[in-house]
C-alpha cells in the first residue's frame, strides 16, 4: 500500500505505534519498524533527557528503519525539562517527531530548522486545522475511542476522520479504535492516509509489558475501558481495573475533585510497575475500547503483515466485489449506472 504515509516517512506500510507512556521503549518501537511500520519511542519514559538519548541509540541497534520518538505536554506531577528533551532528540538525529497534548508551535522552529517531520496527535477538527495552520507536516487524528487522552468533545472517528478529509490539506492518520484490516480498509475510505495503534501493540510478542497484562487485553471486552479525569478536564481512557473504579467513585463526590485526592492512586509510577510486575490493580494503565477485538499476541511484523493483508483483501475482494455487482444489481442501480 502507497499513502502519503508511507512516502513522506519513508515506511513500507501504513501503519504507525504511537507514544505510549512506559511502554514505547526500544523493544517495541524498533520491532514495529522492522516490520515495515513507524515504531515510536516514549520521550517521557525516559526518567531523564541523557536516559532518552541511550534509548535512541538502543533502538538504532536494534532497527535500521526509520523510528520516531513522541513528546507529550500534559499536565504530571513532577516538572518535565521539555526543552532538553527536545534538545536530545534534535541532537540525535531524530526525522519524526509525534507531538501531543499542548500546542506544539514552541518547538516547530528547531525541530523544522533539523529537518524533522512533526505529526502532531489532534483531538479535534479545530485542533487539527490550527496544527496544520502553525506548519506541521501531518496529523494523527485521535477519536473517542483511544486510549491516554481523548479530549473532552467526545467525537468518535465516523466523524472526525470524514471531517479532516474534508477540511485539512496535510496527511492524516487515524487513530483510537484500530486494531484490524477492516480498521484499516476504512480508515482509509475515511480519507485518512494509514492508521496508528498503541494499544493492538501492546499485546504484540516485543510489548515490554507483562504477560498478565497481555493476556487481561486478550480477555477483556470493549466495555473493559473507563473515563477517568474528566472533573479535571484532562479526561484519559484507562483499563476499567480496581484503581480506576475508586478514582471514579472520588470522582463522583458532590463538589469540586481536586487532584490532590486522587494523585496518589493515578501517579504515573504505579502503573509502570504493573506493567512490569503483572499486578492488574497496582495503578492506571492506559487501554482504549479496540480491547474488544483483541483475542491473540502476535509478533509485531505479524500483527502488521495481517492487517495489510486483511485490508488489501477487504478492498480488492469484498468492495470490489460490491461495486462490480452490476448484474444483479437491482433495476433503479442498474439505471443509475447506465445514465452515469
Ligand atoms: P504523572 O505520574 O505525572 O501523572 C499521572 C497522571 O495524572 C497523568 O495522566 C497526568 O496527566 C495526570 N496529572 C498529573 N498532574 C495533574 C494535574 N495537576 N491535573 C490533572 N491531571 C494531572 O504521569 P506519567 O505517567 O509520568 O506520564 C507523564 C505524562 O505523559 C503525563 O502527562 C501523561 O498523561 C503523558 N502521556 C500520555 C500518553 C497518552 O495519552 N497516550 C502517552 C504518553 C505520555
Amino acid at each position: 500500500m502507497r499513502t502519503r504515509l508511507t512516502e513522506m516517512l519513508g515506511i513500507e506500510h501504513p501503519v504507525v505505534q504511537g507514544g505510549m507512556q512506559w511502554v514505547g521503549l526500544a523493544e517495541l518501537a524498533s520491532a514495529v519498524s522492522n516490520g515495515g511500520g513507524l515504531g515510536i519511542l516514549t520521550a517521557l519514559t525516559q526518567p531523564t533527557p541523557e536516559d532518552l538519548e541511550k534509548e535512541i541509540r538502543r533502538c538504532r541497534e536494534m532497527t535500521d528503519k526509520p523510528f520516531g520518538v513522541n513528546l507529550t505536554i500534559l499536565p504530571t506531577i513532577k516538572p518535565v525539562p521539555y526543552e532538553e528533551y527536545a534538545r536530545v532528540i534534535i541532537e540525535s538525529d531524530i526525522k519524526i517527531v509525534e507531538t501531543a497534548g499542548r500546542n506544539p508551535e514552541p518547538f516547530l522552529p528547531p525541530y523544522k530548522a533539523a529537518g524533522i517531520t512533526v505529526i502532531h496527535k489532534c483531538t479535534s477538527i479545530r485542533h487539527s486545522l490550527k496544527a496544520e495552520r502553525i506548519g506541521v507536516d501531518m496529523v494523527s487524528v485521535d477519536g473517542f475511542e483511544c486510549a491516554g487522552h481523548p479530549g473532552e468533545d467526545d467525537i468518535t472517528n465516523f466523524i472526525l476522520l470524514p471531517l479532516a478529509a474534508r477540511r485539512l490539506t496535510i496527511p492524516f492518520i487515524a487513530s483510537g479504535g484500530f486494531g484490524d484490516g477492516a480498521g484499516l480498509a476504512a480508515a482509509l475510505a475515511l480519507g485518512a492516509d494509514g492508521i496508528n495503534m498503541g494499544t493492538r501493540f501492546m499485546a504484540t510478542k516485543e510489548a515490554p509489558i507483562h504477560e498478565k497484562v497481555k493476556q487481561a487485553m486478550v480477555e477483556a471486552s470493549e466495555l473493559d475501558t473507563a473515563l477517568i479525569y474528566r472533573t479535571l478536564r484532562n479526561t484519559a481512557r484507562v483499563f476499567r481495573n480496581g484503581i480506576a473504579e475508586q478514582v471514579l467513585e472520588i470522582e463522583a463526590q458532590p463538589g469540586e475533585t481536586k487532584f490532590e485526592d486522587i494523585r496518589e492512586l493515578v501517579q504515573g509510577v504505579r502503573g509502570r510497575e504493573v506493567y512490569s510486575q503483572g499486578d492488574l490493580d497496582h495503578g492506571i494503565w492506559s487501554a482504549g475500547m479496540v480491547v474488544g477485538l483483541i483475542d491473540d499476541i502476535p509478533t509485531c511484523g505479524e500483527l502488521i503483515g495481517r492487517i495489510v493483508e486483511d485490508a488489501e483483501k477487504i478492498i480488492e475482494e469484498r468492495l470490489a466485489g460490491v461495486t462490480s455487482a452490476r448484474e444483479s444489481a437491482p433495476k433503479w442501480r442498474q439505471a443509475a449506472n447506465e445514465s452515469a
